[in-house]
């Protein structure tokens, strides 16, 4: 057993009998993690103040073979969970983005970069608008997962799309259909061109709050998005849709 040491954040902890405590994170070169911080709820020298959901730490593990579970040594607080009471929308934010990479990212998968996904998300300006910062939390985490939406070309004749002309989304494809080839019985959402290149930047990591959004775009793309989340990860369980739903509301 060797003994980690490596900047986290913790996605969720549960109670685990008395003293224990069940903490599920994202380390920063690991991935996500679940592990036991023995004795936590009573040891202040060990785990002071640090292991709530959303604070970023550093942490001291060991990953144990053939166990699922590693074991949390000690932990440091780096940075809290800083803007959550300053506002209710990106206290709904944080809880939605920690709550779906603690569902759904796989173990180890793509970690760095998921990592900073999330920080960022985290420790955005309390100020900024929270619906473009989701849509950019969503494309981002969809496209590390490997199910961005394509963009670049109609899914059934190929033909190049040039962010010009309407595009039809169809969750079955996973991306864009043009005029021609879109099914004329339903099943697609229509995109207009605008809708199109933002979807594209956000996707590609733009600076989101450079980027232009009219509230009809916003609630267009996020519909997508949901959509295209769902067709990939099956029916998202009720708390996600319940933060998800106050959010845009
Ligand atoms: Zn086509």
């Amino acid at each position: 057993m060797t003994d980690i040491r490596d900047e986290a954040i913790v996605l969720h902890t549960s109670d685990l009998g008395e003293a224990d405590l069940l903490v599920s994170f994202l380390s920063k070169e690991h991935g996500r993690q679940r592990g036991v911080a023995k004795n936590a709820k009573k040891s202040k020298r060990r785990f002071p103040n640090c292991l709530s959901f959303g604070n970023r730490i550093e942490l001291l593990y060991q990953c144990r073979p053939n166990r699922e579970l590693c074991l949390l040594l000690e932990a440091r607080l780096i940075e809290p969970l800083s803007y959550v009471g300053e506002s209710y929308q990106k206290a709904l934010l944080a809880s939605y983005a920690l709550k779906m990479t603690h569902l759904f990212l796989p173990p180890s998968q793509r970690e760095a970069e998921i990592f900073e996904l999330l920080k960022a998300i985290l420790n955005k300006d309390p100020h900024l608008d929270p619906n473009p910062l989701c849509l950019y939390f969503e494309s981002r985490f969809s496209k590390f997962l490997g199910y961005a939406i394509n963009l670049k070309e109609c899914l059934i004749c190929r033909r190049p799309y040039r962010f010009e002309g309407m595009g039809w989304y169809s969750a079955k494809k996973g991306g864009i259909l043009c005029p021609r080839c879109r099914p004329t019985k339903g099943g697609v959402i229509p995109m207009g061109p605008e809708e199109v290149r933002l979807l594209h930047l956000l996707q590609e990591g733009e600076n989101f709050h450079l980027l232009g959004f009219d509230r009809e775009i916003l609630h267009n793309l996020s519909k997508i998005l949901l959509t295209h989340m769902e067709s990939h990860l099956g029916d998202l369980p009720r708390s996600i849709l319940w933060l998800r739903e106050r959010l845009w509301q």
